[in-house]
């Protein structure tokens, strides 16, 4: 069997990191990217660039590879069943996509496998919102249902008022109105599955959110063993339920007590960068392995603990790359730049450390990310 030709829909870090995945396996790797100016296409030598979303160029896209995979969810369903019913090989296939893409179907599929999840219910009028908050007290969470990430589309209300802000602005897109839960913790688990089912689970890993953007990960999970191994059984359960081919990440919480389950995706995660040094087989390596249908790797750890944190746009609109010389200057910083235009505010790169303490990878990989912010140039440029 020759190894397939593997199109990637979307060209942000996502893709850049599995492009550089597919090099050692010689899997030949073609891009659709939106811009040439993105982080991918900027090193990829076979970049075409179109809308993820235009039926158009994923016609012409998807008729130059053997398999098409997504490292983005701004797509539309139906033009993916348009593309499976004229024989284009998706994977994850529509069907999986079209859950992943909406927040009602999520949550529809967590609670078909019995995953415990906050207390939810769709909203398209202020009314259901008030109703809702009438039962759960404010605040309440609201979220769009498609196309929110990195927190945009999602709004902790405090009061009617607040909530009619949000929902006027939406102009009767729909919504999920969702009980807040005050979050003690929060953790991802990552799964990577091949089209006949056979599955690898990585570790759990906590995670640290601040205004709804990822920022810190920490594996192992620091929870309870009882707590991580049931997330683990949901996580399995969910990717057979919803048929995922590649990688699948799920998200949960633990407030009060409770542990809840809050989204998944279906591709490579942020939560999980922490793998391509932390774990045997990097998230992206097992995601073409499981779209290629080759045998999975090991999902093992490589150290006694692994610690990622998000490098973001500093206030001052500088670029990190100016600061590479200081990040690099902190001991077993592994540094990812993702060549993005920098921006305050926005994801611009990772640092892993492993180390033999949690506290220690993580003060480590702190302190380098944080030469960024502070501007540390750590002398030459
Ligand atoms: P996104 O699609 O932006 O990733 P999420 O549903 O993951 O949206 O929400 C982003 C973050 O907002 C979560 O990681 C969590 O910190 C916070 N959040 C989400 N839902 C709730 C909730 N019901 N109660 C409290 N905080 C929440």
């Amino acid at each position: 069997m020759s190894v397939p030709i593997v199109g990637i829909v979307g060209a942000g870090q996502l893709a850049r990191m599995l492009y550089q995945a597919a090099i050692p396996l010689a899997i030949p790797i073609r891009l659709l990217a939106a811009s040439e100016t993105d982080s991918a296409a900027r090193v990829a030598h076979d970049a075409a660039t179109g809308a993820p979303d235009s039926i158009e160029a994923l016609r012409g896209f998807a008729a130059t590879c053997d398999v098409v995979t997504f490292e983005t969810e701004l797509v539309e369903p139906d033009q993916l069943h348009a593309l499976e019913a004229a024989g284009v090989v998706l994977r994850p296939s529509a069907a999986t996509l079209t859950v992943a893409v909406d927040k009602r179907e999520q949550r529809a599929a967590m609670r078909r496998v019995g995953a415990p999840v906050p207390l939810h219910q769709e909203a398209r009028t202020m009314r259901a919102v008030t109703e809702f908050a009438a039962s759960s007290g404010w605040p309440v969470v609201l979220k769009t249902t498609r196309g929110g990430y990195d927190g945009r589309g999602v709004w902790i209300v405090g009061d009617e008022d607040e909530a009619r802000a949000v929902v006027e602005g939406l102009t009767g897109r729909p919504l999920l109105v969702e009980e807040y839960c005050d979050i003690d913790a929060e953790f991802a688990v990552q799964v990577a599955r091949r089209p006949g089912g056979e599955m690898v689970i990585y570790p759990a890993v906590d995670t640290v959110q601040r205004d709804g953007v990822f920022r810190e990960s920490l594996a192992p999970s620091s929870l309870d063993a009882s707590r991580t191994s049931h997330a683990a059984r949901i996580a399995t359960a969910i990717a057979s339920e919803i048929d995922c081919v590649g990688m699948m990440a799920v998200e949960f919480f633990v407030a009060g007590g409770r542990l809840l389950t809050n989204e998944l995706a279906v591709r490579p995660h942020n939560t999980a960068h922490y793998t391509i040094e932390g774990c045997v087989t990097s998230q992206f390596e097992n995601h073409l392995r499981a779209v290629c249908d080759l045998p999975l790797g090991s999902t093992a750890l490589t150290a006694p603990a692994v610690a990622t944190v998000n490098v973001i746009g500093p206030d001052d609109g500088s670029d990190p790359a100016t600061s590479l010389a200081g990040m690099l200057g902190v001991e077993s910083a592994h540094v990812h730049l993702y060549g993005k235009a920098a921006r305050p505010g926005r994801k611009l790169g990772h640092v892993t450390v492993c180390a033999d303490s949690g506290d220690e990878a993580m003060a480590r990989a702190r302190s380098a990310a944080e030469r960024v912010a502070t501007g540390a140039r750590g002398g030459g440029r």
